[in-house]
Protein backbone atom coordinates (compact mmCIF):
# COMPACT_ATOMS: atom_id res chain seq x y z
CA UNK A 1 0.00 0.00 0.00
CA UNK A 2 1.29 3.13 -1.05
CA UNK A 3 1.60 5.78 1.95
CA UNK A 4 -1.13 8.64 1.84
CA UNK A 5 -0.02 12.10 1.03
CA UNK A 6 0.01 14.31 3.88
CA UNK A 7 -3.07 16.04 3.08
CA UNK A 8 -5.79 14.73 1.16
CA UNK A 9 -9.37 16.02 -0.23
CA UNK A 10 -12.75 13.79 -0.43
CA UNK A 11 -16.02 14.86 -0.86
CA UNK A 12 -18.05 13.18 2.46
CA UNK A 13 -21.47 12.81 3.51
CA UNK A 14 -21.48 13.21 7.19
CA UNK A 15 -22.91 10.13 9.06
CA UNK A 16 -22.29 11.52 13.02
CA UNK A 17 -21.10 13.64 15.30
CA UNK A 18 -19.00 13.62 18.71
CA UNK A 19 -19.06 16.94 20.24
CA UNK A 20 -15.09 16.70 22.10
CA UNK A 21 -13.72 18.81 24.46
CA UNK A 22 -14.60 22.69 24.31
CA UNK A 23 -14.64 23.26 20.99
CA UNK A 24 -13.46 20.06 18.89
CA UNK A 25 -15.79 17.95 16.94
CA UNK A 26 -15.43 14.25 15.82
CA UNK A 27 -16.87 13.16 12.75
CA UNK A 28 -17.99 9.84 11.09
CA UNK A 29 -18.29 10.60 7.34
CA UNK A 30 -18.91 8.37 4.36
CA UNK A 31 -16.53 8.92 1.01
CA UNK A 32 -17.40 7.96 -2.18
CA UNK A 33 -13.43 6.41 -2.46
CA UNK A 34 -12.02 5.92 1.12
CA UNK A 35 -14.35 3.86 3.02
CA UNK A 36 -16.02 5.44 6.52
CA UNK A 37 -13.69 7.69 8.29
CA UNK A 38 -13.60 8.74 11.79
CA UNK A 39 -12.53 12.45 11.41
CA UNK A 40 -12.08 15.35 13.74
CA UNK A 41 -12.56 19.47 13.45
CA UNK A 42 -10.51 21.31 15.79
CA UNK A 43 -12.40 24.25 17.27
CA UNK A 44 -15.35 24.43 15.26
CA UNK A 45 -17.73 25.26 17.54
CA UNK A 46 -15.80 27.92 18.36
CA UNK A 47 -17.72 31.24 16.28
CA UNK A 48 -14.53 32.30 14.57
CA UNK A 49 -13.53 29.22 13.45
CA UNK A 50 -12.41 29.10 9.80
CA UNK A 51 -12.87 25.59 8.74
CA UNK A 52 -16.17 26.01 7.54
CA UNK A 53 -19.95 25.17 7.97
CA UNK A 54 -21.55 22.27 7.27
CA UNK A 55 -20.11 19.57 9.39
CA UNK A 56 -23.47 18.25 10.82
CA UNK A 57 -25.14 14.87 9.96
CA UNK A 58 -26.80 14.47 6.33
CA UNK A 59 -24.25 17.30 5.22
CA UNK A 60 -22.41 16.52 1.50
CA UNK A 61 -19.43 18.71 1.83
CA UNK A 62 -16.03 19.03 0.47
CA UNK A 63 -13.18 18.11 3.10
CA UNK A 64 -9.45 18.91 3.29
CA UNK A 65 -7.91 16.60 5.64
CA UNK A 66 -3.91 16.66 7.40
CA UNK A 67 -3.18 12.97 8.37
CA UNK A 68 -3.35 12.73 12.20
CA UNK A 69 -1.67 10.58 14.60
CA UNK A 70 -5.09 9.02 15.95
CA UNK A 71 -7.70 10.69 13.39
CA UNK A 72 -7.17 12.91 10.53
CA UNK A 73 -7.85 16.61 11.20
CA UNK A 74 -10.38 18.81 9.01
CA UNK A 75 -8.21 21.95 8.13
CA UNK A 76 -10.87 23.31 5.78
CA UNK A 77 -15.06 22.22 4.67
CA UNK A 78 -17.03 23.57 2.14
CA UNK A 79 -20.59 22.95 2.14
CA UNK A 80 -21.93 21.20 -0.93
CA UNK A 81 -25.42 20.53 0.33
CA UNK A 82 -26.70 21.02 4.14
CA UNK A 83 -30.06 19.11 2.68
CA UNK A 84 -31.87 21.54 5.57
CA UNK A 85 -35.06 19.92 4.38
CA UNK A 86 -34.30 17.03 6.52
CA UNK A 87 -33.73 19.06 10.06
CA UNK A 88 -36.79 21.13 9.10
CA UNK A 89 -39.33 17.90 9.50
CA UNK A 90 -39.28 15.22 12.01
CA UNK A 91 -40.54 12.53 9.79
CA UNK A 92 -37.84 13.63 7.31
CA UNK A 93 -34.93 14.18 10.07
CA UNK A 94 -36.25 9.64 11.01
CA UNK A 95 -36.08 8.95 7.84
CA UNK A 96 -32.73 10.14 7.21
CA UNK A 97 -31.25 9.18 10.21
CA UNK A 98 -32.58 5.36 9.66
CA UNK A 99 -30.38 5.33 6.07
CA UNK A 100 -27.27 6.81 7.82
CA UNK A 101 -27.13 4.59 10.37
CA UNK A 102 -27.65 1.49 7.69
CA UNK A 103 -24.60 2.75 6.05
CA UNK A 104 -22.78 3.18 9.40
CA UNK A 105 -23.30 -0.63 10.41
CA UNK A 106 -22.89 -1.66 6.76
CA UNK A 107 -19.48 -0.36 5.43
CA UNK A 108 -16.39 -0.60 6.36
CA UNK A 109 -13.83 -1.17 4.19
CA UNK A 110 -13.05 1.73 0.84
CA UNK A 111 -14.14 -1.43 -1.68
CA UNK A 112 -17.65 -0.84 -0.05
CA UNK A 113 -17.75 2.78 -0.42
CA UNK A 114 -18.60 4.09 -4.34
CA UNK A 115 -21.97 2.31 -4.75
CA UNK A 116 -23.31 3.03 -1.14
CA UNK A 117 -21.88 6.81 -0.97
CA UNK A 118 -23.94 7.26 -4.25
CA UNK A 119 -26.96 5.46 -2.80
CA UNK A 120 -26.99 7.54 0.05
CA UNK A 121 -26.41 11.05 -1.70
CA UNK A 122 -30.09 9.91 -3.87
CA UNK A 123 -31.71 9.06 -1.07
CA UNK A 124 -30.85 11.70 1.28
CA UNK A 125 -31.59 14.02 -1.95
CA UNK A 126 -34.77 12.40 -2.70
CA UNK A 127 -36.23 13.10 1.54
CA UNK A 128 -34.97 16.37 1.41
CA UNK A 129 -37.27 17.37 -2.15
CA UNK A 130 -40.27 16.99 0.45
CA UNK A 131 -43.11 15.66 2.15
CA UNK A 132 -44.93 14.39 -1.55
CA UNK A 133 -42.09 11.29 -1.38
CA UNK A 134 -43.05 8.31 0.13
CA UNK A 135 -40.16 8.23 2.67
CA UNK A 136 -41.12 4.30 3.61
CA UNK A 137 -40.56 3.70 0.30
CA UNK A 138 -37.28 5.48 -0.19
CA UNK A 139 -36.43 3.39 3.26
CA UNK A 140 -37.26 0.26 1.62
CA UNK A 141 -35.71 0.85 -2.13
CA UNK A 142 -32.80 2.20 -0.04
CA UNK A 143 -32.76 -1.25 1.61
CA UNK A 144 -32.88 -3.72 -1.31
CA UNK A 145 -30.02 -1.15 -2.97
CA UNK A 146 -27.97 -1.35 -0.39
CA UNK A 147 -28.01 -4.86 -0.02
CA UNK A 148 -26.70 -5.75 -3.74
CA UNK A 149 -24.40 -2.93 -3.11
CA UNK A 150 -23.30 -4.56 -0.65
CA UNK A 151 -23.12 -7.96 -2.22
CA UNK A 152 -26.33 -9.26 -0.83
CA UNK A 153 -28.87 -9.04 -3.59
CA UNK A 154 -32.16 -11.26 -2.37
CA UNK A 155 -32.65 -13.51 -4.56
CA UNK A 156 -36.52 -12.74 -6.32
CA UNK A 157 -36.92 -14.72 -9.51
CA UNK A 158 -35.39 -18.16 -8.57
CA UNK A 159 -35.94 -20.51 -5.77
CA UNK A 160 -33.18 -20.60 -3.47
CA UNK A 161 -34.31 -24.06 -2.87
CA UNK A 162 -34.43 -25.85 -6.25
CA UNK A 163 -33.43 -23.18 -8.50
CA UNK A 164 -37.32 -22.91 -10.42
CA UNK A 165 -38.79 -20.34 -11.75
CA UNK A 166 -41.06 -18.49 -9.18
CA UNK A 167 -45.00 -18.51 -9.92
CA UNK A 168 -47.00 -15.64 -8.30
CA UNK A 169 -48.57 -17.49 -5.47
CA UNK A 170 -48.15 -19.64 -2.34
CA UNK A 171 -44.01 -18.99 -2.04
CA UNK A 172 -41.80 -18.06 1.12
CA UNK A 173 -39.15 -16.06 2.19
CA UNK A 174 -35.85 -16.91 3.80
CA UNK A 175 -34.63 -13.58 4.98
CA UNK A 176 -30.91 -15.82 6.50
CA UNK A 177 -30.97 -17.55 2.61
CA UNK A 178 -31.82 -13.81 1.18
CA UNK A 179 -34.32 -14.75 -1.08
CA UNK A 180 -37.91 -16.25 -2.03
CA UNK A 181 -38.45 -19.97 -1.66
CA UNK A 182 -41.37 -21.62 -4.04
CA UNK A 183 -44.41 -23.70 -2.32
CA UNK A 184 -42.70 -26.94 -2.47
CA UNK A 185 -38.91 -25.89 -0.95
CA UNK A 186 -40.37 -23.47 1.62
CA UNK A 187 -41.48 -26.34 4.07
CA UNK A 188 -37.92 -27.71 4.23
CA UNK A 189 -36.10 -24.22 4.74
CA UNK A 190 -35.49 -23.36 7.81
CA UNK A 191 -36.49 -19.48 9.03
CA UNK A 192 -38.56 -19.70 6.03
CA UNK A 193 -41.63 -18.11 6.19
CA UNK A 194 -44.86 -17.26 3.96
CA UNK A 195 -44.65 -14.09 1.47
CA UNK A 196 -47.93 -12.94 -0.29
CA UNK A 197 -48.23 -12.21 -3.94
CA UNK A 198 -48.43 -8.43 -3.86
CA UNK A 199 -45.38 -8.02 -1.44
CA UNK A 200 -43.22 -10.41 -3.45
CA UNK A 201 -44.63 -8.01 -6.72
CA UNK A 202 -43.45 -4.65 -4.69
CA UNK A 203 -39.65 -6.31 -3.50
CA UNK A 204 -39.34 -7.01 -7.26
CA UNK A 205 -40.46 -3.41 -8.35
CA UNK A 206 -38.06 -1.56 -5.97
CA UNK A 207 -35.30 -3.99 -7.14
CA UNK A 208 -35.69 -2.62 -10.68
CA UNK A 209 -36.39 0.66 -10.55
CA UNK A 210 -34.10 3.44 -10.35
CA UNK A 211 -35.47 5.73 -6.92
CA UNK A 212 -36.84 8.53 -9.23
CA UNK A 213 -39.43 5.72 -10.56
CA UNK A 214 -40.90 4.98 -6.87
CA UNK A 215 -40.79 8.14 -5.25
CA UNK A 216 -44.79 8.15 -5.04
CA UNK A 217 -45.33 4.23 -4.64
CA UNK A 218 -47.47 4.20 -1.90
CA UNK A 219 -48.60 0.28 -0.82
CA UNK A 220 -51.40 -0.08 1.94
CA UNK A 221 -50.18 -0.22 5.38
CA UNK A 222 -50.67 -4.00 6.00
CA UNK A 223 -48.39 -4.55 2.14
CA UNK A 224 -46.57 -2.22 4.01
CA UNK A 225 -45.38 -3.52 7.09
CA UNK A 226 -45.08 -6.87 5.39
CA UNK A 227 -42.41 -5.64 3.27
CA UNK A 228 -40.89 -4.03 5.97
CA UNK A 229 -40.73 -7.05 7.89
CA UNK A 230 -39.19 -9.21 5.66
CA UNK A 231 -36.43 -6.57 4.87
CA UNK A 232 -35.54 -5.93 8.01
CA UNK A 233 -35.26 -9.86 8.49
CA UNK A 234 -33.01 -9.72 5.67
CA UNK A 235 -30.76 -6.60 7.30
CA UNK A 236 -30.71 -8.62 10.57
CA UNK A 237 -29.29 -11.93 8.91
CA UNK A 238 -26.70 -10.22 7.15
CA UNK A 239 -25.32 -8.17 9.40
CA UNK A 240 -25.47 -10.67 12.08
CA UNK A 241 -22.95 -12.71 9.59
CA UNK A 242 -21.00 -9.79 8.52
CA UNK A 243 -20.26 -8.65 12.13
CA UNK A 244 -19.37 -12.25 13.39
CA UNK A 245 -17.09 -12.11 10.66
CA UNK A 246 -15.54 -8.41 11.45
CA UNK A 247 -14.98 -9.57 15.23
CA UNK A 248 -13.05 -12.79 14.21
CA UNK A 249 -11.03 -10.67 11.87
CA UNK A 250 -10.13 -8.26 14.86
CA UNK A 251 -9.90 -11.09 16.89
CA UNK A 252 -7.19 -12.49 14.89
CA UNK A 253 -4.99 -9.51 14.38
CA UNK A 254 -5.21 -8.27 17.46
CA UNK A 255 -3.53 -11.62 18.47
CA UNK A 256 -1.14 -11.27 15.45
CA UNK A 257 -0.22 -8.34 17.04
CA UNK A 258 0.25 -9.68 20.35
CA UNK A 259 2.68 -12.49 19.17
CA UNK A 260 4.77 -10.17 16.84
CA UNK A 261 8.08 -9.64 18.39
ZN1 LIG B 1 -38.05 -24.75 -4.83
Amino acid sequence: MSPRPRVYKTEAIVLRTMELGEADRVLTVLTPRLGKLRVIAKGVRRPRSRIGGGLQPFSDVQLVLAVGRTFDVVTSSTLEDPHLGLRNDLHSTAAAWYLVELVDRFVEGAADSHEAFRLLAQALAALDAGPAVERETVARWFELALLDAMGFRPQLGLCLGCGAEIEPDGNGYAPAGGGVVCPVCLAATSGGRPISTNALKVMRHLQRSPLVGVLRLRADPGLQREVERLLHATLTAVLERELRSRDFLVEVASREAAAAP
